[in-house]
């Protein structure tokens, strides 16, 4: 599903954040970036939905290699890829529903039928009941909870998270990473870029690492340190 090859980004200033990184990703697959701040966690998230392009090396998903793509495609690679930050994003005067719904409101879809799909995503984020009420009323966790509805309310095969519970509690967290797991195994791959070694422990998954834009572990089923 997602193919990284020979994967090196290099910065105008001279800064290396990625280093001939080689991995795939399967369909369906769960997988954790670990690695201390800096590692190259967001530089690989970034490429993938091609907010940024590699210095060298090629990345490929469903064997279409992105080196490809012209300028009018882009959209379509970023619908079939949904994108959570840790940061929410959300828009502050638009409603839960709104919020949802505005991503869809570009592609040629009846109002019906954004009204469904908006609800049901709702509904598996466990939000249906708040869908009036604006982002600041609502605590973290249900905020990253818009911004994962959001992100999967197009039902793209891939779903990306950077930190996504980087600014909430633990409990929250763990809720917020057993959603992700919840889509997962909707037909959804995964990757979770995250610092949260308590959840990486508890919720295992494939573990990749990184230091110093290198992959250093790749783990089924690992921990946050080998
Ligand atoms: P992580 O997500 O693991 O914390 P990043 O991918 O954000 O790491 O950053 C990796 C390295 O690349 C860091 O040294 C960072 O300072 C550098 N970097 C990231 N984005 C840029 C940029 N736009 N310009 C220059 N250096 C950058």
């Amino acid at each position: 599903m997602i193919k990284i090859k020979r994967l090196t980004k290099r910065y105008a200033s001279g800064v290396t954040s990625l280093e001939n990184v080689d991995f795939e990703v399967q369909k369906n697959e769960f997988v954790y970036l670990v690695g201390p701040s800096g590692a190259g966690k967001s530089t690989l998230l970034k490429m993938i939905f091609r907010a940024d392009v590699p210095t060298e090396g090629e990345i490929f998903i469903d064997n279409f290699s992105l080196k490809e793509i012209t300028q009018r495609q882009i959209p379509y690679l970023r619908r079939s890829i949904g994108v959570v930050f840790q940061d929410f994003k959300l828009l502050p005067n638009r409603t839960v529903f709104e919020n949802v719904a505005f991503a869809l409101q570009f592609l040629e879809m009846s109002r019906s039928k954004i009204r469904r799909q908006v609800s049901q995503v709702l509904e598996l984020v466990g939000l249906q009941e708040k869908k009036d009420q604006l982002p600041g009323e609502l605590s973290g966790g249900e905020q990253q909870r818009i911004c994962i509805a959001r992100a999967i309310v197009n039902n793209p095969p891939i779903l990306l998270a950077d930190e996504p519970t980087g600014s909430l509690d633990p409990d929250t967290s763990w809720d917020i990473m057993q959603l992700l797991s919840k889509i997962n195994t909707r037909d959804t791959t995964v990757l979770v870029a995250t610092h949260n070694r308590g959840i990486v422990d508890d919720i295992r998954k494939r573990v990749v690492a990184l230091e110093n834009g290198r992959i250093v572990r790749d783990q089924d089923y690992g921990a946050y340190y080998s």
